[in-house]
């Protein structure tokens, strides 16, 4: 089985859940008491959350890159940016290292092609959605169609990753919030919904809603035991 390396702390609420569902997924494949090989370094978010503020990439990359230089020398065989939005640095991350990374949209990318979605809506941070580091793959690697939520929507969204979900807080009012802001999206033609915040499963789940949920957590984590097994 390979080593699996995890960039994580963006927030830590996601980041166990990475760890969980990396793990269940090796049980769930080998059964017994198979577990995921890991190594981790958890940054302070209050750091790259900072950085992110005063649009200060350089520093936030650099602090991503000795965190992944940290993981191949501790042995990891591959390394996950365990958020999306941090996914803005993955290119300089990538070239910095000589193991592969395992990109998160690419990971959705590939299961929505899979699934036959052409037209999707994004919720994440404002730099997930407004920027184009991560809907370009999306639409230029898999020719997808992405609808992203404006206005106060957009702002919504993106505050309550930062001032609730980030903090472990899932409040009902926002979860009803989102849920209206997809329905809206689903109105102008989503066929589906990617969480492309590693949080926002933490509040959602596809029990709450009849469109199809990409919960890019879920997906990159399990992308992750496919790659550490195959071959093992
Ligand atoms: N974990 C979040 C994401 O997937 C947001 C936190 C961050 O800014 O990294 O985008």
């Amino acid at each position: 089985m390979k080593t699996i390396g995890l960039i994580g702390g963006m927030s830590w609420e996601s980041t166990a859940t990475y760890y969980k569902q990396i793990n269940e997924k090796v049980k769930e494949a080998l059964g017994g008491l198979n577990s995921a090989k890991i190594c981790m370094v958890s940054l302070n978010f209050a750091e790259i959350e900072a950085c992110q503020q005063r649009g200060d990439w350089q520093t936030a990359s650099d602090t991503l890159i000795d965190a992944a230089r940290s993981l191949e020398v501790a042995g990891a065989d591959f390394v996950l940016i365990c958020t999306n939005t941090m996914h803005k640095v993955a290119s300089q991350v990538e070239e910095a290292i000589s193991i592969p990374l395992l990109h998160i949209a690419r990971a959705t990318g590939d299961e929505l092609k899979q699934d036959k979605i052409s037209k999707l809506a994004l919720l994440g941070t404002r730099f997930t959605m407004e920027e184009t580091f991560y809907k370009k793959v999306l639409q230029s690697e898999y020719g997808l169609d992405v609808i992203v939520p404006t206005g106060d929507d957009a702002k919504t969204v993106h505050d309550v990753i930062y001032n609730e979900l980030c903090l472990g807080i899932c409040a009902e009012k926002s979860k009803e919030a989102y849920l209206a802001i997809i329905d809206k999206l689903k109105s102008e033609g989503a066929e589906a919904v990617i969480l492309g915040c590693t949080e926002i499963g933490l509040l959602i789940s596809q029990q709450d809603l009849d469109l199809p949920i990409y919960d890019t957590s879920l997906i990159h984590a399990q992308k992750a035991v496919e790659k550490a097994i195959k071959d093992a």
